[in-house]
């Protein structure tokens, strides 16, 4: 380790596994392979998914048929083996003082048979059921009273994940409860304490040491759960401590870029130029954003906002107030259609104010990208639109003050930190999000930054009226559409396309788009489609037709999923609906109702849906604030499966579930934030382990923050 302070306890826990006892190079490998155990830390980081209470037993008399396992003591009172060949069982009687209960067999039975002794008492464990109306009890695990004082009898007795594969090598869940035992019996006085000692103390938590072996081998209930809650605090703990550092050490050695005024470009405009009145949340984010880039540090904000909230133009604002001070401002876009429908925009509203803007991405032009990089190196092109082709690109900006991600998933910590190594003094960075997030999730992915929301909508709204139709009432659909069409209202018809590549996909689309051609045919309809596949220059031709009214129905992938705005659109068709996550349906909707007076969203379906399916729908049907969606679009995905976490590469957690652990994720964060900004460095005695346990973090989970 670079500080030579890595003591003897961490290295302890980093023993290969196949060293513990009971792991042969077998079993080893096969947990390397099914369960990613390498070393002795993996397992102990192999959590029980829950527990069997086996602190009680069952008088015999109270069995019934619906109780999950339970637990008995009693004696075996008689056994019989009955059947022949392939029929052939075991039976016997098992007793305690208030009744008894039969028992059954269907294998191993010769080893039963000689293993088991009358009389003796036996702790029995195993699930009630009912055959040909007599209560039995098959396959039990039985075990004498010495048997009894060495296993999960007579406490909670952790269940763990285990496979097909695993089983076979005896590693079932109880075959894993063993290693964790012999687990400990090695490393007991080796795992090392890593929280401030203010912490526990604030909240009463067990050691660590402690709290491993609660939660392997609780006692009790009680013991377990404070257990689980020191584990989860710790788990949520060190992500913060590592976000807030970066944060922290960010605004120590970037000095931000004072903007000290806001000038004339940002006031013309405001006067002369914005064509409507700013909501109230827009304007506290603009005051907001405004303060942070006067204030001497670095901003690196999160703006979040419903779809269709206002956020372009809190951006095109923000960017004016750059321009005022004399910089540079760039907006990024993840898709081309979308930075070619950023570029039309701000150029529409700032042209005739004399800024020059440009559009550049991957497929611009060689001729024009010299142009362009030419002016932006000598400051003549004051604010440059484009894909993630800025990051890459040799761009070179003579006086870059601001940028504004839009709408993405897509980028991670590390790569919001290339951004700002583009130049002596970084600029500002504002990063927009397509739909709400939920505040567990966001405190999480972009923990790093401040956050400001936008809760409000431009007035004037109309709710947009959500359904849900299956595919067999399709022509009641069309029907729908011919009406709104009529009514000189054009329609979006989106098709799933989840992976670029897959070709049913596209076969779907192209099916798809074929028979809406039958069903709305020329003179009288115009249809347009968009895809991935197709170049950006006829992408953009005829989301330009689409937009100046010259087609009236639009085919598409989800490519039109963000930020397109066409205002006369006011219905939205979702074909295979199911195929769609929540926030992929929400800002699809989101496409429509930004102009006519009644906008509709049809969710197409199948006739089968699966669970999530249903749920899905059914809150899509039910409300249109994306907040709420967020939270439903996260607690049904739960904690492994985010959207953008993969992406992100956050470490997955182990233990702690933001759908659940909202408050003590909370409280990490708020003593992660406290200990910071006591302390920035860590360097005090006080915080010596958590700042080694931090940097092993950081050496366990080393690509957390890139993205993929
Ligand atoms: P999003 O937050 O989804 O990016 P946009 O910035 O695209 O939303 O805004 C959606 C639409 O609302 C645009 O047509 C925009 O011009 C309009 N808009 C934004 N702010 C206001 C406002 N304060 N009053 C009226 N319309 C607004
Ligand atoms: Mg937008």
């Amino acid at each position: 380790m670079e500080n030579g302070k890595d003591t003897s306890t961490s290295s302890f826990l980093s023993t290969p596994i196949e060293y513990l006892k009971g792991v042969g190079p077998q079993r080893a490998d096969t947990l390397k392979k099914q369960m990613q155990i390498f070393i002795f830390e993996d397992l102990l980081y192999l959590f029980p998914f829950r527990y069997i209470d086996r602190t009680r037993f069952y008088p015999v008399k109270q069995l019934h048929a619906d109780l999950p396992y339970v637990q008995m003591k009693g004696q075996i009172l008689s056994f019989q083996s009955v059947g022949q060949g392939r029929t052939k069982r075991l039976t016997a009687k098992f007793g305690d003082d208030t009744g008894q209960v039969d028992l059954v067999w269907f294998q191993g039975v010769k080893w039963i048979q000689e293993k088991l002794r009358k009389n003796e008492t036996y702790i029995l464990f195993g699930k009630p059921s009912l055959y040909k109306n007599t209560l039995n009890i098959a396959h039990p695990e039985l075990e004498t009273l010495d048997e009894f004082k060495n296993s999960p009898a007579g406490t909670l007795q952790a269940v763990y994940p285990s496979t097909e594969l695993m089983k076979r090598k005896g590693l079932d869940s109880k075959g894993i409860w063993k290693l964790q035992r012999n687990l400990f019996e090695q490393i007991r006085g080796h795992i090392p304490e890593n929280l401030p000692a203010a912490v526990r103390s604030a909240y009463h938590f067990p050691s660590r040491e402690e709290a491993f072996r609660s939660i392997h081998f609780p006692e009790n209930a009680e013991e377990c759960s404070k257990a689980q809650k020191r584990l989860k605090f710790e788990e949520l703990f060190f992500i913060q401590l590592r976000l807030l550092k970066i944060k922290t050490q960010r605004s120590l050695e970037n000095k931000g870029i004072v903007f000290g005024h806001v000038g004339e470009l940002f006031h013309t405009f405001y006067k002369e130029h914005l064509p409507f009145s700013l909501t109230e949340a827009q304007k506290r984010v603009i005051r907001e954003i405004r303060q942070d880039m006067g204030s001497g540090h670095q901003m690196n904000r999160l703006l979040q906002g419903d779809v269709g909230s206002g956020k372009t133009m809190v951006a095109l604002l923000s960017m004016l107030i750059a321009l005022d001070n004399g910089y540079q401002a760039a907006l990024m876009a993840p898709t081309e259609i979308l930075a070619i429908q950023h570029a039309n925009t701000l150029h529409r509203q700032l042209e005739s104010m004399g800024i020059q803007t440009a559009l550049l991405t991957g497929s611009t032009r060689k001729k024009a990208r010299t142009e362009i990089l030419a002016g932006i190196a000598d400051g003549s092109i004051r604010i440059l639109i484009g894909t993630h082709a800025l990051l890459e690109d040799p761009v070179v900006f003579q006086k870059l003050g601001l940028v504004v991600i839009d709408e993405q998933h897509r980028f991670g910590v590390a790569q919001r930190a290339k951004l700002w190594q583009k130049g002596n003094h970084p600029p500002h960075i504002l990063v927009m999000t397509a739909t709400p997030i939920p505040r567990t999730l966001a405190m999480t992915l972009y923990g790093d930054l401040d956050t400001s929301v936008i809760d409000e909508l431009p007035p004037g709204r109309k709710p947009i009226k959500t359904t849900h139709r299956y595919d067999s009432s399709r022509l009641a659909v069309f029907g729908f559409i011919r009406d709104e069409i009529a009514k000189g209202r054009q329609v979006y018809i989106v098709y799933p396309l989840i992976q670029e590549s897959e070709t049913q996909d596209y076969k779907d689309l192209e099916d798809g788009f074929e028979s809406i051609q039958k069903a709305f045919p020329l003179p009288t309809y115009r249809v347009s489609i968009v895809h991935g596949k197709m170049k950006p220059a006829d992408k953009d031709m005829e989301m330009q037709r689409f937009a100046k009214g010259e087609t009236q129905i639009m085919v598409a992938t989800t490519v039109i999923e963000v930020g397109v705005d066409v205002p006369n659109a006011s219905v939205m068709v979702i074909e295979s609906a199911e195929r769609f996550g929540l926030s992929q349906l929400h800002q699809l909707r989101g496409r429509v109702g930004r102009g006519a007076e009644h906008s509709y969203c049809i969710l197409m379906t199948g006739n089968k849906l699966s669970e999530d399916a249903r749920t899905r729908i059914k809150t899509m049907v039910g409300t249109q604030d994306g907040f709420k969606v967020a939270q439903v679009d996260l607690e049904l995905r739960g904690p492994g499966d985010l959207s953008g976490t993969q992406q992100s590469g956050m470490p997955t957690l182990k233990i702690a579930d933001l759908v659940k652990d909202q408050n003590i994720l909370e409280h990490a964060r708020q003593w992660a934030g406290k200990i910071l900004a006591d302390d920035p460095n860590l360097a005090t005695p006080a915080h010596q382990s958590t700042a080694e346990a931090l940097r092993h973090h950081e050496k366990r989970n080393p690509n957390w923050s890139m993205i993929s």
